[in-house]
């Protein structure tokens, strides 16, 4: 199988890496939205969140939350901090091995999510939370 991130964990490729354990590696987006953004990785392959083991998920998500706060807290100074995930095409995944980006943000970084919100009723929204709802597996 041909993943960069794998070729990453397992040391065929090179990466500035801020953080590993035994499930969890975390290193610098080579192109990075802000200065210190990074990705969280699970070891463990997987291409999306349907085949991401959830105890890997809770693993790359607390190592987030840690970096997260060495962001805010440390050398670093953030004054915030963006948690992203993209799964599939149409959220603008383009690497299939599952990434938490973990941005930090300034106030007027330029950086943002670009969205319209919209006021659906409350009824709207009960009925899209029924079809939701119904759907969990
Ligand atoms: P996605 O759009 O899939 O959520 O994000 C993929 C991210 O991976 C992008 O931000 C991109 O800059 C980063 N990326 C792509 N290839 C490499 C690589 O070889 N090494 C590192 N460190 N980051 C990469
Ligand atoms: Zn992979």
């Amino acid at each position: 199988m041909n993943c960069i991130f794998c070729d990453i964990v397992s040391g065929r490729s090179d990466a500035s890496v801020v953080h590993e354990d035994d499930d969890v590696m975390a290193f610098m987006d080579i192109r990075p939205w802000t200065s210190g953004h990074l990705l969280v990785v699970p070891k463990r392959h997987a291409s999306g969140l349907a085949d991401l083991d959830p105890g890997d998920g809770a693993a790359v998500f607390a190592v987030g939350q840690r970096i997260a706060t060495a962001l805010r807290h440390g050398p670093m100074r953030a004054q915030g901090v963006n948690l992203f995930l993209a799964d599939g095409i149409a959220a603008g995944q383009e690497v299939f091995h599952v990434h938490l980006h973990v941005v930090p943000r300034t106030a007027g970084d330029g950086f943002g999510l670009r969205g319209m919100p919209k006021s659906p009723s409350r009824v709207a929204l009960d009925q899209t939370a029924g079809v939701i709802r119904s759907s969990l597996t």
